[in-house]
């Protein structure tokens, strides 16, 4: 019998939803093995204010309360220093910087960030989390296109930790080599997510295969080698972010002329399989605690301690289908690699 005990598994980036969306979806983490979801905050409208996290917080915890939900805020130029005290007294752990949406510096065509330098600097006074989207948005003029937009981002995380040393930074959802050099780079209070998808996929996966595509894009294989090198590598700065983001089968299956499909792999009711199942495709078993667990925990103070530990095991029962959809109607989402099969299950929870 080959069976894994993993402590308290925690998802350090993922999509909830709302409405009926998050009825469905939200308790998918603890059925995917997962006792802490780091939330973001991509709500309509998003969640900016301490008020807002509050509120999603409590209806999350309505729908499942067996999880321990880590709130952020959405960052937009209304975001205040004060508002930053507030968010920390509340508990909420970070704030999310996404491309999209940021002012541009016309010149360059780039994000600037020096606008929320005040809140960056309440932030780092008040030890609060600094989450990156990093990639910079398209423009034909400077040849940025979904390979490059990740590559091309990393000045700026550079410049962020130079600026901020003592802000506590996650590069989210890196997918490239030169993403995990970067951050590997920098001191300790610089850290990485990783995918459970972005172990698997490289660009031949995505093109052509709607279910498979998601931003930022699934890279080059020698990309993919970097994420798994730094797990095996069992490197402390790189934990799991699932990313795990459901989007409604229509959406996800149809594009027309005028609309693409929408961008978003759904891993969170299989999570703790795939990523054991995938971790163990390239020989880094033995670094599934840390990569799921512990890594994440220390960086984001969250570590267990005799009480609030919950062990989950894990049990290699043999090849099994992951179910096809979950949901019913409009609200049907399909998991990453719904048919395919996978060996590990887990066995109590
Ligand atoms: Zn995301």
């Amino acid at each position: 019998m080959s069976d894994i005990i993993v402590p308290s598994p925690a998802d350090f980036h993922v999509h909830l939803r709302q409405e009926k969306m998050a009825k469905l979806v939200t308790p998918h983490v603890r059925q995917g093995g997962f006792s802490l979801a780091y939330v973001m905050p991509n709500l309509k409208p998003p969640v900016t204010t301490t008020e807002q996290a509050l509120k999603y917080k409590a209806e999350l915890e309505a729908i499942d309360p067996g999880v321990e939900y880590l709130m952020t805020l959405y960052l937009t130029p209304d975001l205040t220093p004060e508002e930053i005290v507030r968010a920390k007294e509340a508990g909420i752990a970070g704030v999310k910087s996404y491309p999209r949406g940021v002012t541009t510096n016309s010149d360059s065509g780039i994000e600037s960030y020096e606008m929320y330098y005040p809140v960056f600097e309440a932030m780092e006074r008040v030890d609060m989390v600094l989450n990156l989207h990093g990639e910079i948005p398209s423009d034909a003029k400077t040849n940025t296109h979904i390979l490059n937009a990740e590559l091309k981002f990393l000045t700026h995380l550079h410049s962020l930790h130079k600026a901020f040393p003592r802000l506590r930074i996650v590069l989210e959802h890196a997918t490239t080599r030169a993403a995990v050099e970067a951050v590997k780079a920098c001191g300790p209070t610089v850290a990485c997510t990783i995918t459970a998808h972005h172990l698997e996929l490289t660009v031949d996966d995505w093109a052509g295969q709607s279910f498979n595509y998601c931003k930022p894009v699934a890279k080059y294989p020698d990309d993919r080698e970097a994420l798994r090198d730094v797990i095996r590598e069992g490197h402390p700065r790189f934990f799991l972010g699932s990313d795990s983001a459901p989007h409604p089968y229509d959406s996800k299956s149809t594009s027309t002329p005028t609309q693409g499909c929408a961008a978003g792999v759904y891993t969170s009711p299989i999570l703790l399989p795939l990523v054991t199942h995938l971790l163990e495709s390239f020989d880094a078993l033995d670094k599934l605690e840390g990569f799921v667990s512990t890594f994440g925990r220390r960086f984001y103070r969250r570590e267990l301690n005799a009480e609030n530990t919950q062990k989950i095991v894990l049990r290699k029962v043999g090849p099994h289908v992951i179910t096809g959809k979950y949901g019913v109607d409009e609200h049907t989402v399909v998991p990453f690699w719904a048919g395919k099969e996978i060996s590990w299950k887990i066995v109590t929870n």
